[in-house]
């Protein structure tokens, strides 16, 4: 029943922690903060974490785990065994299942599904609108109810003002965050990738940066009118960026993620023409990243999410112009995060944890997680920053193998995931 996670370097930036400091679980609870030179309970299993960083869980805010309704590219379980074998001990999926979750009965589905498996924490995200169409807003008491911690309508954002205001005062009332992904479509609509100088070149139809940044615009004027918390989903321009930087030195309830992919490549992957640089949002140029790279550093991007979407081998497989958005994202999200921010000296641990932990619990409210205080639930991340692996997506958990990150080498990776007091994971 008792776990101790020795001799690791305990980091929890809720509670100012950065030392040497040995864990005590009990019932799926912390219950104590130990010296390292302290006795411990000799009935304790003993977890070595010696040359480890020991962290709350990691919590992902944003993947598709494509159930109910395409189990041929994911389930909630296989979902979940990429999630806790990428760090994950929690994962937010979005809507856009099928049917859509607009409702209590999917929600709890869902999470009915999650805790059979046995893995990971499912916390889904309830539809804005019914079905996602944008026009009549969905029973968000009901989803909250039935364990919804957040709307949004993703990858088909609510197209007019006059609805979001609305959803925003409803969301409001339920004190649901509302999750944006902000595309104004008739802007980006028919667009694959970018729309830059490669765009041309390449002869692919762009989707414009002013798509990511009108919307972002709109939705956080509206956020300042309603009071709604506004988390924009995945940001991935320099305009929307800056729009949020403002809007929070002006007070206004709004948060941000940033995806790996988004922080690690460049629409100059797009130049084979392979679907694994297709998502949305596009890989933007090199001056987009560089601007989240710095916003990363300063703190107006406040989580780091993978945007984790699964498609089949054979729906990949179609011409760049017909292929579905998304690549998968929960295995490689540690290692790209440690090799492009951690390694290069863009972040530190402490700040690492808060992205992928500390910042995603508060901003979805998920109590007594996202710390490892005493009475917190026992969800551990523990990281070997030093560790070297390749990345085989044949080996993937997840049942799609949509990634472009085959065969990557990285140094640094989360070497075991404990929910709820339990090893559910080592590598
Ligand atoms: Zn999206």
């Amino acid at each position: 029943m008792k776990l101790l996670i020795a001799n690791g370097h305990l980091i929890d930036p809720n509670e100012n922690q950065n030392s040497g400091k040995n864990l005590l679980i009990e019932d799926g609870k912390v219950i104590a903060w130990l010296g390292q030179s302290e006795s411990a309970p000799e009935d304790a299993e003993v977890f070595d974490a010696t040359g480890l960083v020991v962290a709350p869980g990691f919590i992902d805010l944003h993947v598709h785990l494509r159930e109910p309704g395409q189990e041929h590219k994911e389930t909630i379980a296989s979902g979940c065994a990429a999630a806790v074998a990428g760090g994950f001990t929690s994962v937010c999926p979005m809507p856009n299942t099928q049917p859509i979750n607009d409702n209590a009965a999917i929600t709890r589905y869902m999470i009915e599904q999650a805790e059979r498996a046995g893995l990971a924490n499912v916390f889904p995200v309830g539809a804005i609108t019914k079905s996602s169409d944008g026009a009549e807003l969905a029973e968000m008491g009901e989803m909250k109810a039935a364990g919804a911690v957040a709307v949004s309508d993703d990858g088909r954002p609510v197209p007019t003002a006059g609805i979001m205001r609305r959803a925003m005062e409803y969301a409001k009332d339920f004190d649901l965050p509302v999750i944006d992904h902000c595309e104004d479509k008739s802007l980006s609509a028919g667009g694959v990738m970018h729309e830059g100088k490669l765009s041309l070149l390449l002869g692919l139809k762009g989707m414009p940066a002013l798509a990511e940044d009108l919307d972002a615009m709109r939705d956080i004027i509206l956020a300042k009118e309603t009071g709604c918390a506004i988390h924009i989903a995945h940001i991935s321009t320099s305009g929307a960026i800056e729009i949020v930087r403002r809007a929070k030195n002006e007070g206004i309830n709004v948060t941000c993620e940033v995806t790996p992919h988004h922080f690690t490549l460049t629409d100059a992957a797009v130049e084979g023409y392979d679907t694994n640089t297709k998502m949305s949002p596009p890989l933007r140029s090199q001056e987009h990243l560089e601007a989240i790279l710095e916003a990363i550093k300063d703190g107006t991007i406040d989580a780091i999410a993978t945007d984790h979407a699964p498609h089949h081998a054979d729906e990949k497989a179609l011409e760049y112009d017909r292929a579905p958005f998304g690549i998968t994202g929960l295995e490689t999200a540690v290692g790209l995060a440690f090799n492009e921010l951690v390694h290069k000296g863009v972040i530190d641990l402490v700040r690492f944890v808060q992205l992928c932990s500390t910042n995603p619990a508060k901003i979805f409210n998920l109590k007594n997680r996202g710390t490892l205080r005493v009475g917190a639930i026992a969800d551990v991340t523990i990281l070997d920053p030093d560790f070297n692996w390749t990345y085989k997506v044949a080996e993937s958990k997840s049942k799609s193998k949509n990634s472009p990150f085959d065969n990557w080498n990285f140094t640094g990776a989360a070497v075991a995931t404990i929910v709820g007091g339990k090893i559910v994971y080592r590598r």
